[in-house]
């Protein structure tokens, strides 16, 4: 697929244009770029049914560099803008700190294009001495690249694509080469990031069905092709190993290669312990197979019920499964509505009604709009004036809608800790979603005090992506979490799932902790768009993840429920 190349080189424009000040078509390129980046289809197919004007943000001009791309291979106005900038604004859009214009007087004073300059430039302290930079931006900048080298390159975030996963398995599985064919690994656990696809198939003619694989559209590249593994490089720039098992093991290799490690480790000692020998092909007593074909009866022959793949992290589920105690997590077609999404009002790019349009196609029974309040101006925020205009228009959406809407908003929750708007403005919404985006850079103590005031303040109904996290680009708040938790306890406060990939926030292991508060949780897609509301299924998978049953999670409620908790 071109999308990623095309969203990237549009990036890159944005950033050179940046460089250069100009106006406005940097915003058009990076809003471009964003459609692009996760489309769920190949933009080519777009392209030639002659409907990229119909995408968001993608006017005349913009559209005819995307066909002189897809035609040509290369972009005149991104070649000519790259002779000028030849910096990898690529990987230091990642880290934080460094924006275009910072890139640009590090190349032009230290001529750092990328990622190697930049950590020679920190390390022999050549950064503090230019303008604008100074010692502390340094060891910022020291530390921030450290942050990004942890979350490797080559890690992508599932969110973005599961879909794509899914829609290569499925090619498999229709291509008539296969008799089954499964995700497993992390993506099958639903883990925030993958490192690479794992798939499982059983076949009777493995050469034709590698060849098959290999072949496809979507493989970039071939590593090591054989009749039981081949590995691919996928064009979404990762990597994939497609493995043909015996099919009375392919219960025993999806447990084996779902993992995680840890889990199976653990398993493997209590197969031991219990004279078997657990790996990919079975469980054995000595050389005989006694499970194999099924997960089921792999778990069964250890003494415990087979677990959700979402729990397998060695948090604690396998003792709960040898005592018939696992929790019944909530299941994906629970989830009734989305408690978490912005519009054009704010900084979304849909209108109010395309939203609540997208919501019903995916079949929703309920969509809190919730867009930001006036302080955050970055984002465009609403005011009292403008989010009374905004109910006026949902209560007449209401009228007609099969969806049900529900007024909220994501509110600042501002320095000291008081609220960016009136309480009688907060009083008439259905959900008030308080969240920190600014300042909070503050000593720990601090930060805490100002949270815990604002859920003190019974305003209030969720706390927005409680750690503020982003992955690979931003460190958690320093915040003391337990202190938040009782809070939010004591004041029947919910704390948020934010299930938009970059943020996953609260992070899983942390919900099952704040699960121990008796807390309740709601979800969010925090789409700013209507194809993000599919990040809906993201945050459920965090609430899996983090053990929550149906009765833990609000968007599991019909609305007329969700009305009357608040009330
Ligand atoms: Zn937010
Ligand atoms: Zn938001």
């Amino acid at each position: 697929m071109s999308n990623e190349k095309i969203a990237e080189m549009f990036y890159d424009i944005a950033d050179m244009l940046e460089i250069e000040d100009v106006q406005w078509e940097p915003r058009a390129y990076r809003k471009a770029a964003m459609t692009i980046s996760t489309l769920p289809v190949d933009i080519k197919q777009i392209y030639e049914q002659g409907k990229l004007m119909n995408l968001e943000g993608i006017g005349a001009s913009i559209s005819k560099s995307i066909e002189e791309y897809l035609k040509t291979g290369s972009m005149k106005k991104y070649t000519d803008l790259k002779k000028k900038y030849p910096i990898d604004f690529h990987i230091f859009r990642k880290i934080q700190g460094m924006g275009p214009k910072r890139a640009y007087v590090l190349y032009k004073k230290l001529g750092v294009r990328d990622i190697g300059d930049l950590k020679d430039a920190l390390e022999k302290n050549k950064v503090r001495s230019l303008e604008g930079f100074g010692e502390k931006s340094q060891e910022q900048l020291k530390h921030n690249l450290q942050a990004f080298m942890k979350v490797k390159e080559e890690r992508k975030m599932l969110g973005y694509v599961i879909d794509y996963f899914e829609t290569l398995a499925d090619k498999l599985r229709k291509s008539g080469f296969f008799d089954r064919v499964e995700i497993a690994g992390s993506a099958r656990r639903m883990k925030e990031t993958v490192g690479d696809l794992d798939i499982l198939a059983t076949s009777k003619r493995p050469e034709a069905s590698m060849d098959f694989f290999t072949k496809m559209k979507e493989v970039s590249g071939i590593i090591v092709k054989g009749d039981t593994k081949t590995s691919v490089k996928l064009d979404v720039g990762i990597n994939c190993d497609l493995r043909v098992v015996p099919d009375g093991s392919f219960g025993a290799a999806m447990q084996y290669f779902t993992g995680n490690k840890d889990h199976n480790v653990k398993l493997r000692k209590i197969a031991i312990s219990k004279g078997l020998k657990l790996n990919e092909y079975g469980v054995f007593r000595g050389s005989k197979s006694i499970a194999g074909a099924t997960e089921k009866e792999v778990y069964a022959v250890l003494d415990m019920e087979e677990m959700e793949p979402e729990l397998r992290e060695n948090m604690g589920e396998i003792e709960a499964a040898q005592k018939n105690s696992l929790p019944k997590v909530v299941g994906y077609d629970m989830i009734l509505g989305d408690l978490h999404s912005h519009t054009k009002n704010s900084d979304g790019l849909n209108t109010l009604e395309e939203m609540v349009e997208a919501a019903a196609k995916l079949g929703f029974e309920y969509l809190a709009i919730t867009d930001h309040s006036k302080g955050l101006r970055i984002a465009n925020g609403l005011d009292e004036k403008r989010f009374m205009g905004l109910h006026k228009a949902i209560d007449k959406i209401n009228e007609k809608s099969s969806v049900r809407v529900l007024k909220g908003v994501e509110l600042e929750i501002l320095k000291d800790g008081s609220l960016d708007l009136p309480a009688k403005t907060l009083r008439s919404m259905d959900i008030v979603i308080g969240a920190l985006h600014q300042n909070t850079k503050m000593p720990r103590k601090e930060l805490t005090n100002r949270v815990v005031k604002a859920i003190e303040s019974g305003l209030i109904t969720t706390v927005a992506h409680p750690t503020g996290r982003k992955i690979g680009e931003r460190e958690a708040f320093d915040l003391d979490y337990q202190k938040i938790f009782e809070t939010c306890s004591k004041n029947e406060v919910a704390l948020e799932i934010d299930g938009f990939p970059d943020r996953s926030d609260l992070p899983f292991n942390m919900v099952k902790e704040a699960k121990a508060y008796g807390l309740i949780f709601t979800l969010g897609s925090d789409a700013h768009r209507k194809d993000q509301l599919r990040f809906i299924r993201m945050a459920t998978a965090i609430a899996r993840r983090g053990w929550l049953e149906k009765k833990d999670v609000i968007n599991a409620m019909h609305y007329k429920d969700v009305l009357k908790l608040r009330r």
